[in-house]
């Protein structure tokens, strides 16, 4: 172990597990806390860079297990919501090779579930919503729902978009609307195919779905 540092993670998401692997390869003694039941194949698409594939490549070369699995999208277009001109198309995996590593598009819950796989499953603690923590200069307790205390010598905070973690260091933060609303769905290849939406996914650019179309929109409250 790294120097024997205990470091507690809450959360096992994707933040959490990554930091996770990294860090039980660097010999530190890391154990994640998540509040949920279990493991769940939660979500839909999502997309990472060729920055994080270097990073996960660390993993025991999971870049290549997540690669096998993917789609590796030409480019990322995007179009005007309402006649489909093109304002912007930037190459991704047309240009690999400038970046050394692929753009992918991947479901959330493979993504997770193939880092998951890569953490000494005794290090999984589900279960542990974490409800408070107390830290005083030499060790943390970690307080949980399910009543366990656990003391650590590091915790980090990797709960989410409503982290308590956060919360406790800086107070409760407000939720500001934007006045953006994205609306999103899951269709198969087959029946996309079938309704005839392959070409207007692909926007005609190619024969098949090579690129990331993004529609730009008018503001939800704009009348314009
Ligand atoms: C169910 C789910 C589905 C998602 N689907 C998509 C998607 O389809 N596309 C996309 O682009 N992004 C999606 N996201 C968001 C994306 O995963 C995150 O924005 C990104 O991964 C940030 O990672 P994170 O580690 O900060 O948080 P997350 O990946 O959100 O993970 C946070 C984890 O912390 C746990 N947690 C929260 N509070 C506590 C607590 N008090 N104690 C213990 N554990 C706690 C949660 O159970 C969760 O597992 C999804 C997130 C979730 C949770």
């Amino acid at each position: 172990m790294a120097n024997g540092i205990r470091i507690g993670i809450a959360g096992a998401g994707l933040g959490g597990v990554a930091a996770a692997g990294l860090l039980e390869r660097a010999g530190f003694d890391v154990v994640l806390y998540d509040q949920a039941p279990g493991f769940s194949r939660l979500g839909a698409g999502i997309q990472f860079g060729p920055n994080v594939l270097k990073i996960l490549a660390q993993l025991d070369g999971l870049d290549k297990e997540l690669e096998a699995i993917s789609c590796l999208p030409d480019y990322w277009v995007s179009r005007k919501w309402d006649d489909g001109t093109i304002m912007a198309k930037i190459p991704l995996n047309a240009e690999r090779s400038r970046y050394g590593a692929p753009y992918i598009t991947i479901h959330r819950g493979d993504l997770h579930q193939r880092m998951l796989e890569r953490i000494s499953p005794e290090r999984v603690r589900w279960g542990h919503k974490l409800i408070d923590f107390s830290d005083n200069g030499r060790e943390v307790a970690l307080t949980f729902e399910n009543g366990t205390v656990e003391i650590v010598d590091i915790l980090i905070g990797a709960d989410g978009i409503n982290s308590c973690v956060r919360e406790k260091l800086f107070g409760m933060d407000e939720a500001v609307y934007t006045g953006w609303i994205a609306h999103r769905a899951i269709i198969s290849g087959q029946a996309a195919k079938a309704l005839g939406l392959m070409s207007m996914l692909s926007g005609g650019l190619t024969t098949g779905i090579s690129s990331v179309i993004i529609w730009i929109v008018r503001k939800a409250n704009s009348t314009s």
